[in-house]
């Protein structure tokens, strides 16, 4: 039996005009996405897009799976194909649907008829289908309103037999509003705020701040499997990681200790600056929360903000930890992120950071620093991989 994958996008919906250019996007992802599990035709068709597989090789299963985590999508099924020939689609529905129809107590047929040249209108269709599961299922019952299965027939250019559509992963295609900077560390908030951006239709560029030897390569290797997990529902992501050693053992040498966190944090902001102009990035992105840790008072806050160049995202911020928890276990990054490596910000932590920097004091101190040399060293030391969710791939 010739089975397909159907598609119903999301809030591309609400676009008017520009629908169109989202639809190919989320056909490109697509495309994109489920190449590695063989060979599909993919077209949109009268806002829904088709996925066909166009040999016996191609996993039908393994694609169904990954469309689940693609944005963009509000909504996807499975489908059986049969000739727009009743005979065939009453041959086919109870068998195609049989698992389903078990399972079930209560169900509706609804057909729905784009090609206006088939013979039977779409009440008619829906009785024939109706009559015959109910002969072949005696157990159900038909319920309109809230039956547990809503078997659709679709006569387009093939007849289309499917059971409930599964929600899918919502938000917008991967790339539709633009490209951002990621900046993750290994903790639990940033792949968080990662997926979550993502899932409003931005492209993920990584940075990543790494302070070896008071870091270990087991730190970048733990960044690396988060952002595998991330790739997962965002697409391939390049990751740079920054040598950041230089930059923390002067701020340590010549800066009040108070200050160490926010004088940091000002150089990765300064750092995303610099990589976002060359990467075609127009956000930042970070995990931080309001409240979290002493450099997440609102005047800390405002110091990282005062340098940075663009806006910053931190779609955590209005969350608890709890919440925050809750996603990056539906993401499967939570078990990645608790394994106790260091991150460079928990090097050279000062006893009593301050909570209420003041941008003045703060500036102040900085002009111990060469800022653009130490800047222009980290910049030209940066490491690029390109990941996905197979792992780190060889450029
Ligand atoms: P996370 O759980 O994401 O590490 P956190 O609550 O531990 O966040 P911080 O460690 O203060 O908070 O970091 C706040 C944010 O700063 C992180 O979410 C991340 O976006 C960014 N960040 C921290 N350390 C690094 C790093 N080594 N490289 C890149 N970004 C970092
Ligand atoms: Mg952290």
């Amino acid at each position: 039996m010739n089975e397909i994958i159907l598609i119903k996008d999301g809030e591309i919906a609400l676009k008017g005009l520009n629908r169109s250019t989202f639809e190919d996007m989320l056909c490109k992802n697509i495309r994109q996405r489920i190449k590695k599990f063989g060979n599909f035709e993919i077209k949109k068709s009268q806002s829904t897009i088709i996925v066909t597989p166009k040999d016996e090789y191609a996993d039908i299963d393994s694609a169904v799976d990954e469309i689940s985590r693609v944005f963009g999508i509000a909504g996807y099924s499975r489908a059986a194909v049969a000739e727009k020939d009743m005979d065939q689609i009453l041959e086919i529905a109870p068998v195609y649907l049989e698992e389903q129809l078990e399972n079930a107590k209560t169900f509706k047929v609804e057909a729905k008829r784009s090609d206006k040249k088939f013979p039977l209108k779409s009440p008619e269709i829906s009785a024939i289908v109706g009559e015959k599961l109910l002969e072949s299922f005696p157990h159900l019952t038909v319920d309109v309103k809230n039956p547990d299965i809503t078997v659709t027939v679709e006569i387009r250019e093939k007849a289309y037999i499917r059971g409930n559509q599964l929600k899918g992963a919502g938000g917008m295609p991967c790339g539709s509003s633009g490209r951002a900077l990621l900046l993750i560390s290994g903790g639990i908030d940033s792949p968080v705020a990662a997926y979550m951006m993502a899932k409003r239709g931005l492209q993920l560029v990584g940075i990543h701040f790494a302070s070896p030897p008071y870091t270990s390569l087991r730190s970048e290797q733990k960044v690396h499997d988060l952002l595998t997990k991330v790739a997962r529902y965002s697409g391939r992501i390049y990751l740079h990681t920054v040598p950041f050693t230089e930059i923390q053992e002067m701020i340590r040498e010549n800066c009040p200790e108070e200050l160490f966190t926010i004088i940091m944090r000002r150089f990765m902001m300064r750092l995303s600056n610099m990589l976002a102009d060359s990467t075609d990035c127009h956000a930042h992105i970070t995990g931080e929360s309001v409240a979290q840790v002493a450099s997440q008072t609102l005047l800390a806050i405002g110091c990282t903000d005062a340098v940075a160049e663009y806006p910053v995202f931190r779609p955590c911020v209005g969350m608890d930890k709890q919440e925050i928890i809750a996603i990056s276990r539906k993401i499967e990054t939570f078990d990645i992120s608790i394994q106790p490596f260091e991150d460079c910000c928990t090097v050279f932590t000062p006893r009593h950071p301050k909570t209420k920097p003041d941008i003045h004091t703060v500036e102040e101190a900085e002009k111990a620093l060469d800022i653009d040399g130490l800047c222009q060293r980290a910049f030209d030391g940066i490491k690029r991989i390109c990941i996905t969710a197979e792992g780190v791939q060889d450029e």
